[in-house]
């Protein structure tokens, strides 16, 4: 079964990869994600950038990326992913002996998108 024409758009953009994490896309159970978050007030629901809802601002993502990410700014979510390995650090015993045990070989990178790994936008 075919994705309907506006998600068929979407989805080229990438070409069917996650717009952040690089993932292949399956044909159904992605989302279309407001790469500029149009953040909703949460009592009423409206939008509070009603412009940026708009396919030119639609960009394909998983599940995960799109629920991670939820109405943050881009460089406070990249900030967030940064921070993770320190809050497993010190919060997270299943971590602590899974590294002792060398199960678990950190890395000190920048957090990337896949879509400026490969010089879109
Ligand atoms: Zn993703």
């Amino acid at each position: 079964m075919a994705m309907n024409k506006k998600r068929q758009a979407i989805w080229d953009k990438s070409n069917g990869h996650c717009w952040y994490c690089g993932c292949q896309l399956g044909e159904k159970g992605w989302h279309a994600d407001h790469f500029e978050p149009v953040v909703r007030n949460l009592v009423t629901g409206k939008p509070h950038f009603p412009e940026r809802d708009n396919e030119g601002n639609l960009v394909p993502a998983c599940a995960s990326c799109n629920i991670n990410k939820h109405s943050m700014p881009l460089e406070s979510w990249r900030k967030i992913i940064a921070g993770y390995v320190v809050s497993l650090n010190r919060d997270s015993t299943q971590y602590k002996v899974a590294k002792r045990y060398g199960l678990i070989q950190e890395k000190e990178v920048e957090v990337k998108f896949w879509y400026e790994l490969n010089g879109l936008y």
